[in-house]
């Protein structure tokens, strides 16, 4: 299936099993903002639980907090955000169309990048068995060439962001002869920065009103409260803060679905470091970032990381890891070396004090921070793409399957009596879900022919069906089929929960990190 294809296949699969709905959709729905449905929200929050178990659970010196969405303005003046959180935009005169000038460039990048794939596919067919990939990589004149291509223009991009050059950013878009990817139109205007902060107000009248902002990350909530963690959990350094919640941004361009929202969920942890160690916790971050989302059997080829050119202004290190979506390798997961930036800039802007006091070395410092930062929802968006397949069956027909991972699957189990007209069935059916309910989010389904029911379930990411016949009632055995193999067997009702057990348990998920 074209990537395209596939793309608007998962939205709309997302809709019709009862993921994610267009927010208010009966009035037409609100762009970039979506609601979770009954599977979705049950999803995003295994999400968030496998996360946070990971983070704060499994590590005794990282504690979890959840901060106000609203903060004191001040907050965002110390962060840089009021002056420094913009977007460069530009126009297309002839389209009206708003862009995002850096994302125009990298889309360009991504297209040369297309291009070394396709020469990797060429010469991995050519040379069959024999191919070996990163050689052909280093030494290829062509693949070379492009590298080294987009290297430039990268470089190139960073140097002018950084030094707020935005007539260079427009001129290497014109250079590059890049044309608006909805018309082919190279009628550009200028590049302007734009601020993503969506402003309110806090009070009752007009004149006394306070000029707030929606957070636009969740990090500052934990640097504003890093003292009060510190002191009243008597944390030693190092020591991490985390905390999952709403944050918004008023993205110029929004089109790709969950994947860039204007109200989104962020699961981020902010390490406390000793100056001078960021290097080894960067290194140590990335490598333990990296291994959760592997735990989660997507497929290893499917992450890289991307390292930063242009680092923001309270970074000196920093790195993406990117996951291939449908519409190619996007950012997924930062992971920042933000220094001791945010609690310096606290300091001085409150005439607070955020410093740490090393009883070891006998003095007093301004911890460095590492920052862990992934949005739940296109992370969300990951694994649902990622799951959602076509399968072609031995008899030759297909099956739309949602390969969810277990543990992170909305429903455990679906139980189905053979035939609805069954009394005796129907109320097996139904114990054993008044039964397992205690320890999984198990549904009942006696609606259609078994075998569509099946299929329903497959389709809605269901691990596994467990159904009650007729030899059910003589000796308490039902069959439980799995969902990705369609392998049935028949098991003793006592031994569901631990068969259940051993494929949804995150402990079994999590123990992949190690
Ligand atoms: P991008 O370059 O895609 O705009 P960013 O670098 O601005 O992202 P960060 O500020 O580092 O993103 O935020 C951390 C994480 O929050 C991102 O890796 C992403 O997963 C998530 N995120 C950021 N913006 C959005 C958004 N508009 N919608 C959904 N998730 C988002």
């Amino acid at each position: 299936m074209a990537n395209e294809d596939k793309f608007k296949k998962v939205i709309s699969h997302a809709k019709e099993y009862g993921y994610v709905f267009q927010s208010s959709e009966i009035y037409d729905g609100l762009s970039a903002v979506y609601d979770y449905a009954q599977n979705g929200a049950e999803l995003k929050k295994n999400i968030r639980d496998y996360w946070w178990k990971a983070m704060v659970q499994m590590h005794e010196n990282i504690v979890g907090i959840d901060a106000a969405i609203f903060m004191h303005p001040t907050t965002w003046k110390a962060s840089g955000h009021v002056d420094a959180f913009n977007d460069p935009l530009i126009d297309n005169k002839d389209s009206k169309k708003r862009y995002r000038a850096d994302v125009l460039v990298e889309d360009y990048c991504a297209k040369i990048e297309a291009k070394i794939e396709k020469e990797i596919k060429k010469a991995a067919k050519r040379f069959g068995d024999a191919f070996n990939k990163e050689e052909f990589v280093s030494t290829n004149g062509r693949v070379l060439g492009y590298k080294e291509k987009i290297d430039t223009i990268l470089k190139r991009l960073g140097k002018s962001l950084e030094n707020e050059d935005l007539a260079d950013v427009k001129a290497l878009i014109e250079e590059l002869e890049i044309a608006d990817p909805m018309t082919g139109s190279k009628n550009w205007t200028d590049v302007k920065q734009f601020n993503l902060m969506f402003g309110t107000k806090l009070g009752a009248s007009a004149e006394s009103a306070m000029d707030l902002y929606l957070r636009p990350e969740t990090a500052q909530g934990i640097f504003v409260n890093f003292l009060n963690v510190q002191k009243t959990g008597r944390m030693k350094i190092p020591f991490g803060i985390a905390q999952t919640g709403k944050a918004f941004r008023n993205e110029i361009v929004a089109r790709q679905f969950i994947f860039r929202m204007r109200e989104f969920e962020q699961m981020e942890m902010q390490f406390f470091i000793k100056p001078g160690t960021q290097k080894q916790w960067f290194d140590y971050w990335k490598d333990t970032r990296l291994k959760w989302h592997k735990s989660l059997g997507m497929g290893d080829d499917n992450y890289r990381f991307h390292d930063h050119e242009k680092l923001a202004h309270y970074a000196d290190a920093a790195t993406d890891i990117e996951f291939r979506f449908p519409f190619g390798f996007k950012e997924l997961e930062g992971i920042h070396s933000r220094t001791d930036f945010d609690l310096k800039q606290h300091e001085e802007y409150s005439g607070k004090k955020l410093q740490y006091f090393d009883h070891e070395e006998n003095s007093s410092y301004t911890p460095y921070v590492l920052e862990t930062s992934i949005g739940l929802d296109r992370m969300f968006l990951a694994v649902f793409s990622n799951s959602l397949q076509d399968d072609t069956l031995e008899d030759g027909s297909e099956r739309t399957v949602l390969k969810l991972p277990a543990v992170l699957a909305p429903t455990k189990a679906a139980v189905l009596p053979l035939v609805r007209k069954d009394e005796a069935l129907t109320k097996m059916a139904k114990d054993i879900v008044d039964d397992l309910k205690w320890d999984f989010n198990v549904i009942y389904d006696e609606k259609d022919a078994v075998g569509r029911r099946y299929r329903r379930q497959d389709a809605a990411g269901t691990p596994f069906c467990i159904t009650v016949d007729g030899e059910s009632i003589e000796n308490n055995t039902v069959t439980i089929r799995h969902r990705d193999t369609m392998e049935q067997k028949r098991v003793k009702v006592d031994e569901l929960r631990d068969i259940i057990k051993a494929e949804v348990d995150v402990k079994h998920w999590l123990m992949k990190m190690k």
